[in-house]
């Protein structure tokens, strides 16, 4: 799933289109089996010959400005991919599930192809409606944005409400920290050597210190590389990889040698999401 970093990595390169003007948006028929793809052909017509203002990441949302008030909420969900297509032609080769159709005036085509059918695209009122959205509206402060402080992440995750919590999962709760999926959580965790199991309170500051300079550190480098690309389920919108696999240290790497250590990487499964960590670094 895409996480954060990848998602924004996403956002940077649509950014092209920032100022183009919509000829129109198509929701194919296939869109039109999940409820997530919200509302009919027709709520999509104000956007028509408007112009793309601007695109905003909340954790692993992004919102879609325009010149006119309503906005649009996008979620990338599993495996939601943004493909640049030349020609309408070829959006049947490029993409195996369009959902979405952005034709852009005088220009290419945004297809939203979602495998899965996760994805989310849909039309709010306003942005003030789409930021008092609950899922947006409670989220914790974003690993990737230049307003993080190590300080505000150590009070955060000193409030009551997380001690009793154990890390591995709380650290992909957004209402913590936003930005961080199962991929950078088993990272981050070993970036800080703390046990995926440890209850939060067993946590001491120190700790919490180092944990909260790791956060930023491993999104910054997976969003430098423009995320992990594993397989297909994720790939820019020019259909180039990320490339932050080539450095995880723990993540999909069960029984193959630490690179501290040497010990086996261990796997574990936490709420139903598999984690991956060292025994002997991590404590
Ligand atoms: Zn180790």
């Amino acid at each position: 799933m895409p996480e954060g970093p990848e998602v924004e990595a996403v956002r940077r390169e649509l950014l092209q289109f920032k100022d183009q003007i919509i000829e129109k948006i198509t929701l194919t028929q296939l869109s039109q089996k999940y409820p997530k793809y919200q509302g009919k052909q027709i709520d999509f017509r104000v956007f028509e010959h408007e112009k793309i203002r601007n695109l905003i990441r909340f954790n692993k949302f992004l919102v879609w400005e325009f010149g006119i008030q309503p906005v649009i909420l996008n979620h990338l969900g599993m495996s939601g991919k943004w493909v640049i297509v030349t020609k309408f032609e070829d959006i049947q080769e490029q993409c195996t599930h369009p959902k979405v159709i952005i034709e852009i005036l005088n220009s290419k085509y945004l297809v939203f192809d979602d495998i899965r059918n996760f994805g989310q695209f849909r039309v709010f009122p306003s942005f003030e409606d789409v930021i008092q959205y609950k899922p947006i509206k409670n989220l914790g402060i974003d690993g990737l944005s230049e307003n993080y402080s190590v300080q505000t992440f150590v009070e955060r995750i000193s409030e009551k409400r997380f001690q009793n919590r154990v890390i591995g999962e709380l650290l992909m709760d957004p209402r913590l920290v936003s930005g961080i999926g199962n991929i950078y959580k088993a990272e981050i965790l070993f970036d800080s050597k703390i046990h995926p199991e440890r209850k939060v309170s067993s946590i001491v500051n120190k700790e919490r210190n180092i944990l909260g300079e790791s956060i930023p550190k491993v999104l910054l480098r997976a969003l430098n590389d423009k995320g992990s690309s594993f397989d297909a389920r994720y790939k820019l919108p020019s259909g180039e990889n990320g490339e932050a696999t080539r450095w995880h240290k723990v993540y999909q790497r069960k029984d193959q040698p630490c690179y501290s250590c040497g010990n086996k990487i261990q796997r574990i499964k936490q709420q139903n999401r598999t984690t991956f960590f060292c025994d002997s670094c991590q404590k």
